[in-house]
């Protein structure tokens, strides 16, 4: 009787709540509720429930150091400043703009960071967490609140864990001269050509349309003029890509793939970038596999190589053919079906491609 009469008073409990979070007031007051970076480099969060945050890394510029933040919707009354230890400068709580609520985590020159590698877990509807450094250095917690307060009208489901990767926009490119360079990119297959058809019927040509239009929005705004082969599906035979490319005049020429085994193992993934010519080609085919090997860890390292791919043989600037990963990978798949490491991906692409023109132009 007693855990009957507890349960009710659970669910009218939530029911109030609900409603009441239903009207929200005009400027409603922040989402954040607590916060604590602990010793380990862990940042715990607690936000009012279900709250969507974003959260962005920044790499130092002449202003500031590397900064991590986290955005939150409703507006911070008191804006603050927390004076930092060990690799951290300082913990801002700010409001960007209105109804806005944005924690700042400045780091110290030095410390060492691998944002590629973070990730915001949420571990209950109010709860977060993520791992900005590692035990290494020293420090001394810093917080404000009680972050592991249970509120006891949510039923705390531990299987919920939804991820939230860092946006890595932010993220800092080589920078190269404006406007010299000019990059042809090649998504690979299209129209009534799939390319490989991976896991769960995953096509090719999709996944190396959507890399490459994020490798050239990401290239243009470094000012590298980037040419697409195709912008849509359709179908482009070979021949038409290289003489394309060949009267583009571009710096180099690069072709985005996706892999497919033979008997669709499920256990063959990893990541190559083929040549044709050495000297450029080969150094461009270099820093772009190192990237891409970058962001997807466990998958394996097939190496640079030279292949004799129509595309990259018959075109007239150093050329390469990247392969993403394996569709029928069970790794590489489960990774390349979202959007989040696409945009991994063309990061490390652009990040490869830009490092060659900076170091050849
Ligand atoms: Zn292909």
């Amino acid at each position: 009787m007693k855990k009957f009469l507890e349960s009710k008073l659970f669910r009218s409990l939530s029911v109030f709540l609900f409603l009441n979070s239903a009207i929200p007031p005009v400027i409603s007051s922040s989402a954040l509720a607590a916060w604590v970076l602990n010793t380990n480099g862990v940042l715990e969060l607690r936000t009012k429930s279900n709250t969507k945050l974003k959260a962005y890394f920044q790499k130092a510029n002449q202003l500031y150091g590397d900064r991590f933040w986290v955005d939150f919707p409703g507006e911070l009354k008191n804006p603050r400043k927390i004076k930092g230890n060990g690799p951290i400068k300082e913990i801002r709580l700010g409001k960007p703009n209105h109804g806005k609520t944005r924690l700042v985590i400045e780091f110290n020159e030095k410390t060492y960071l691998n944002p590629l590698t973070w990730r915001m877990v949420g571990i209950d509807q109010n709860r977060w967490r993520i791992k900005l450094f590692t035990p290494r250095y020293s420090f001394k917690k810093i917080g404000e609140g009680v972050v592991e307060k249970k509120t006891r009208n949510i039923k705390t489901n531990q299987n919920l864990s939804y991820y939230r990767k860092v946006d890595h926009d932010y993220l800092q490119l080589p920078n190269v001269k404006q406007n010299k360079f000019s990059v042809v990119i090649d998504p690979g297959h299209g129209g009534s050509d799939p390319g490989a058809i991976g896991i769960g019927g995953i096509k090719e040509t999709d996944v190396v349309l959507e890399v490459s239009k994020i490798v050239k929005k990401l290239l243009s705004e470094q000012g590298v003029k980037v040419v697409l082969t195709r912008k849509n599906e359709i179908d482009l035979d070979l021949p038409l890509r290289v003489s394309f490319a060949n009267k583009t005049d571009a710096d180099i020429f690069v072709s985005i793939h996706a892999n497919a085994s033979r008997g669709k193992r499920r256990d063959i993934n990893g990541l190559e970038t083929f040549y044709y010519r050495g000297g450029r080609g080969r150094l461009l085919a270099k820093k772009i596999q190192k990237q891409i090997l970058r962001v997807s860890p466990g998958s394996p390292d097939r190496g640079v190589k030279q292949g004799r791919y129509y595309v990259i043989k018959n075109t007239s600037m150093p050329a390469v053919l990247v392969e993403i990963g394996f569709l029928t990978g069970r790794l590489d798949a489960r990774r390349l079906e979202k959007t989040a490491h696409r945009k991994r991906l063309a990061y490390a692409i652009a990040k490869g491609i830009l490092e060659y023109l900076s170091k050849v132009g």
